[in-house]
């Protein structure tokens, strides 16, 4: 059995999903479920049987009445149990008024009936080179956003909170080897951070640095704990590889998410970028993350040095395969002092294309409209928006740091202002659970009509 074969059940020929009442409740089914050897894995709730972002158990028909039998012997609190026979449809007539091609057209018929699109497929639409077709590509992203994730932008809000890095992947520009001025925050120092984020009503923050082992697992619990105590609010950490074990005690103590990217999926390519990392530990790392009940974001980078577009098709279909719940999909940019620092940036409209593949595909999911595409291009972010995007990530590191914190050069500090900016320009909407209240008294102009 290959690793990914461990994790992705593709003998999973007549899908049906248990949706349970609460995480506590879908991992305790999943155990039962593994303990009968019944074959299962954690996918998003598809569009239909849930909110986004809830997790869902796939399983083969063959084991329904089994599953059954289990919920109710051991009194699980579920919502349901579904055939994925049933996915929901799209209406996309809209997309038949470009001018395309019947290949294209049949790809469309496709992705209404919800049939899971093959790698060739993928990669045709990656390919799409002429005007009509990209717009057309675009718009189905487009409306297959609005029917899942709506007009509402979700923002959240990254600290940076440590460049020190063991890791010296080729491409970064805080690598080990890089010479940069290092800096540490404290837990008082993040906390400072958070109850600004708090103040203007973020939901969830990202805890983002270097693989810094200085942080031990009790200094990362303590943090969590104190951001959970003092304010609710959702977590992210994004921290590098760390044991299986920790993403168990990082799930316990309440971390949402963990944002750890396959960067790509191609063995060869993800080995020849990363001269510490090993693929194997990479996608079992993702395992390890899913099964510790933590939503996983992964993406990977557009226009790596020697990527082929066949690679990239299959970095789109490992995040659909995988059961990716945030998917941040941005280009490559070359950052000074690193080994890739005379390479050549990612392509805009091939990112954007990645962007609308990956909502077409995977659609129930987050899409972050990513730093490095508004770093990129100033409208990048606006364009990723239209292309399927839905989500937006602030860069709240603190003022006299961030500068230190330079993954690419020429990075786009993305502030309320320019979050505020590209939602407007997108025909979105700001999230009501913002503090507006506050935010006008900081000096920020906001019309109403752009809060939902
Ligand atoms: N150390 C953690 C890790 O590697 O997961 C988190 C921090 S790392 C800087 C966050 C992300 O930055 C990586 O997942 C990578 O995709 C992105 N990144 C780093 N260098 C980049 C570059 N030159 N161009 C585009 N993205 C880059
Ligand atoms: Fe370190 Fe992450 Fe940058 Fe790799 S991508 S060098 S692990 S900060």
């Amino acid at each position: 059995m290959s690793l990914l074969d461990k994790f992705v059940h593709t003998n999973i020929s007549q899908p049906y999903i248990l949706v349970c009442s609460s995480k506590a409740q879908m991992l305790f089914s999943k155990e039962l479920l593994d303990k009968e050897s019944i074959l299962n894995e954690l996918i998003p709730t598809p569009k239909g049987f849930g909110g986004v972002c809830t997790t869902a158990i796939k399983f083969d028909k063959k084991f329904e009445k089994k599953v059954e039998d289990i919920v109710k012997e051991n009194r699980i609190s579920y919502q349901g149990i579904y055939s994925l026979e049933h996915k929901y449809k799209y209406d996309l007539t809209e997309i038949y008024e470009f001018k395309i091609s019947d290949r294209f057209r049949k790809i469309v018929k496709k992705v209404e009936a919800n049939i899971e699109l093959q790698k060739e497929e993928v990669k045709f639409l990656l390919g799409i080179n002429n005007k009509s077709e990209y717009k057309a590509l675009i718009k189905m992203a487009d409306i297959i956003r609005k029917e899942c994730v709506g007009d509402r932008i979700e923002l959240r809000a990254a600290i940076e909170f440590s460049n020190y890095c063991g890791k010296n992947c080729n491409y970064c520009g805080v690598r080990r080897d890089n010479s940069t001025h290092r800096y540490r925050m404290s837990e008082e120092e993040i906390l400072q951070e958070v109850d600004k984020l708090y103040k203007i009503g973020i939901k969830t923050v990202i805890l983002q640095s270097g693989e810094d082992p200085y942080y031990t697992t009790d200094m990362i619990l303590s943090i969590v704990k104190e951001i959970k105590d003092r304010y609710k609010m959702g977590i992210t950490l994004s921290i590098g590889e760390r044991k299986e074990e920790e993403y168990k005690l990082f799930s316990e103590a309440g971390v949402n998410n963990y944002l750890l990217k396959i960067e790509t999926a191609n063995e060869r390519l993800f080995n020849k970028i990363h001269p510490d990392d090993s693929y194997d530990d990479r996608v079992s790392h993702h395992g390890f993350i899913k099964n510790a009940g933590i939503r996983l974001g992964s993406g990977g980078m557009i226009g790596l040095p020697s990527q082929t577009m066949d690679e990239i098709s299959e970095d789109i279909i490992f995040q659909r395969d995988f059961g990716v719940h945030m998917i941040g999909f941005g280009p490559f940019l070359p950052a000074k002092g690193t080994p890739y620092a005379e390479e050549k940036k990612g392509d805009l409209d091939l990112t954007l294309k990645v962007v609308a593949i990956t909502r077409i595909i995977c659609q129930h999911v987050f899409l972050p409209a990513t730093t490095a595409i508004a770093s990129l291009h100033p409208d990048g972010q606006t364009l990723a928006l239209k292309a399927g995007a839905n989500t937006i990530m602030l860069i709240s590191t603190p003022q006299h740091l961030r500068e230190n914190y330079q993954i690419y050069s020429k990075k786009n500090m993305v502030d309320l202002s320019f979050a505020i900016k590209s939602t407007e320009e997108a025909g979105r909407k700001l999230p009501k659970y913002l503090n507006y209240e506050y935010i006008k008294q900081l000096g920020y102009r906001i019309d109403d009509k752009l809060i939902n």
